[in-house]
């Protein structure tokens, strides 16, 4: 296929405010792609040139990127930024600018030029990357240029999310029932472009035969939440009960001496552990082996954990050692999803946890978390309660003969939190799907409150359930409508449903926690709308933090569980 083809596909993508429609156009893409680009195409689309997982970024700032485009379209950087300023959008301005007809090239080769501008690190690297870049846009049409200048930015704001492209693949083979074998195949691999690439080569018999590879992240499993200890027992039995870790979520690859590690977002977050690496190479009884657990900081002085505020200053790229002394991190080991070339992940838990024991060496950095099994409601109280006391979020009860339940969220855990009183007992994460500009002084910053969705899993679109206002700082809110003007978009995401008209939309892309003091129904927001077109919403929401990296746009609540927490909150409320 032609890069300008592809671009073709994007316009069309970016005009379209209908669902379906989004999906005939990607299933039309995804036909027309051959065995060897289809990969790469998925990629693009998605905004990047390999599954997160492999922690490759093109590391393009907009200064180098206008001083690509000057040097491709041999005009001076004052201009480009003169016209930059008024477009706003360097895609457009390097549309402007480039007005080459370009050599038509195919996808593969602006891919693997792409790539080289991301792989070219070290010494001198700037004056490389640049170089690259603009003997890439000097070969390109305007058209092909505006979109590069976007991707490079990481600004494409096309909005294709991982089930938009499952359903797609799935709808490009005029066969829907396919997608929870490609479904499958994406839970164990967390690659799109592997997933779509065997499926052209090999069919979907190929894409059956997936299994769990070392290297590759396993996507996590997830809690489902109960409001009482006697509602968890009533559902799963006897159960394991775990402390709930308020850290980081690790899974742990070691293949021999190579040992990586995958955040809850599948990203590659190997850097920020060196101690866990040294102890898994150290102390993990195998010579490979999938791991997951939670890493926190821990005192070691008096025994106790720190809160997640201390563990979360591990998130930067320098000075790792030094804050590795400071604060030395444990790890809670809770799963073993594959060991020595056994796949663990159908096995039941109480299988797996027996093996993940006996694979720990003692040492001071990784121990399996705490946990005891009861089928006595009053059990799981009295621990919930020291646990609380002790710092740690809460505790996580699991049933003891599922197995590990890949992408998924069911009750095989079912978390158990801390509730506020008057308030809900858990934190929802919304995603912005746009933002309102405020009136009086919030107008200042230019934000004024965000638009919140939660995420339909069977529709793929993002419902809107609350209008978040507070919860920000003067500097965060000014920070927002940066980060919101750069993914703004011309209408309403074909991935949005809402009743609401936005002052100015934007692609679903991130999250941000919330509290409230409860769900209430209202005509307002379309989150598990009815027949009468009453939704749900939030009520008195405020948001926690800033935004939330480590959450995908379809990590956020989903409209069923905005609808348990409903049908909880009630049931607390009566009792
Ligand atoms: P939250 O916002 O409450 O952290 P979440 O949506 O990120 O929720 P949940 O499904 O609520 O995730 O809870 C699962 C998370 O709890 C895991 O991702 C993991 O990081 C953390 N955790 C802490 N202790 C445990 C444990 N013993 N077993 C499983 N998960 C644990």
């Amino acid at each position: 296929m032609r890069f300008l083809r592809l671009v073709e596909y994007f316009e069309r993508l970016e005009e379209t405010t209908k669902r379906l429609e989004m999906f005939d156009i990607l299933a039309e893409l995804f036909k027309e792609a051959s065995a060897k680009e289809i990969d790469k195409i998925i990629y693009l689309s998605q905004g990047q040139l390999l599954p997160p997982f492999h922690g490759l970024e093109i590391g393009m700032s907009e200064k180098l990127l206008i001083r690509a485009i000057s040097d491709a379209s041999n005009t001076p950087t004052k201009k480009v930024e003169d016209v930059f300023r008024r477009s706003g959008d360097l895609g457009e301005t390097a549309g402007e600018l480039i007005k080459t007809k370009g050599h038509n090239l195919p996808v593969e080769q602006v891919y693997k030029e792409l790539l080289m501008v991301a792989e070219t690190s070290g010494a001198g690297s700037v004056e490389k990357k640049v170089g690259l870049l603009s003997a890439l846009l000097k070969g390109v049409s305007s058209k092909e240029a505006k979109y590069i200048a976007r991707f490079v930015l990481g600004r494409l704001r096309l909005g294709i999310g991982d089930p938009t492209v499952l359903e797609a693949l799935a709808l490009s083979q005029g066969d829907r029932a396919l997608r929870p074998a490609l479904e499958r195949a994406y839970n164990l691999c967390s690659d799109l472009g592997l997933v779509a690439k065997t499926l052209l080569k090999d069919t979907i018999e190929g894409v059956k035969r997936f299994h769990v590879k070392v290297g590759y992240p396993i996507r996590m499993a997830l809690c489902e939440r109960l409001p009482s200890s006697e509602e968890i027992i009533q559902k799963i039995g006897k159960a394991a009960v775990e402390a709930k870790y308020d850290g980081f979520r690790v899974q742990i690859h070691k293949d021999k001496e190579h040992i990586e590690m995958f955040s809850r977002n599948l990203e590659r977050t190997t850097h920020m552990f060196p101690e866990i690496r040294e102890a898994t190479r150290d102390f993990i009884q195998a010579e490979t082996a999938i791991i997951e657990g939670e890493a926190l900081a821990y005192n070691e002085a008096t025994g106790e954990l720190f809160p997640f505020q201390i563990t979360i200053q591990r998130k930067r790229k320098h000075g790792i050692e030094e804050l590795a002394k400071e604060y030395p991190l444990r790890f809670f080991a809770f799963d073993l999803l594959y060991a020595d070339g056994e796949d663990y992940t159908p096995r039941p838990f109480s299988e797996r946890r027996e093996r993940l024991k006996r694979l720990i060496k003692k040492n001071t950095v990784i121990e399996p978390s705490e946990l005891f099994i009861t089928d006595r409601p009053a059990d799981i109280a009295k621990y919930f309660e020291e646990a609380v006391e002790r710092g740690l979020e809460g505790v996580v009860a699991k049933r003891l003969d599922a197995p590990y339940a890949a992408g998924s969220r069911n009750f095989n855990w079912i978390k158990l939190k801390r509730s506020y009183r008057g308030e809900l007992s858990d934190t929802i994460d919304v995603c912005i799907v746009g933002y309102f500009r405020g009136k009086g002084s919030r107008a200042r910053f230019g934000v004024g409150a965000l638009l919140g969705a939660v995420y339909d899993e069977k529709t793929d679109t993002f419902r809107t359930v609350s209008k978040v206002g507070s919860g920000f700082s003067e500097e965060e809110f000014t920070e927002l409508k940066m980060m919101l003007d750069r993914i703004a978009i011309p209408h309403r995401h074909p991935r949005v449903d809402s009743v609401m008209e936005a002052d100015v939309w934007v692609e679903p892309r991130y999250v941000v926690t919330v509290t409230a003091d409860e769900i209430t129904r209202s005509p307002t927001h379309t989150a598990g709308r009815d027949k009468e077109g009453v939704g749900y919403a939030l009520r008195f929401p405020r948001a926690v933090g800033f935004l939330r990296e480590d959450k995908k746009p379809e990590d956020a609540n989903s409209v069923k569980e905005i609808i348990e927490m409903f049908e909880q909150q009630r049931k607390v409320k009566v009792s």
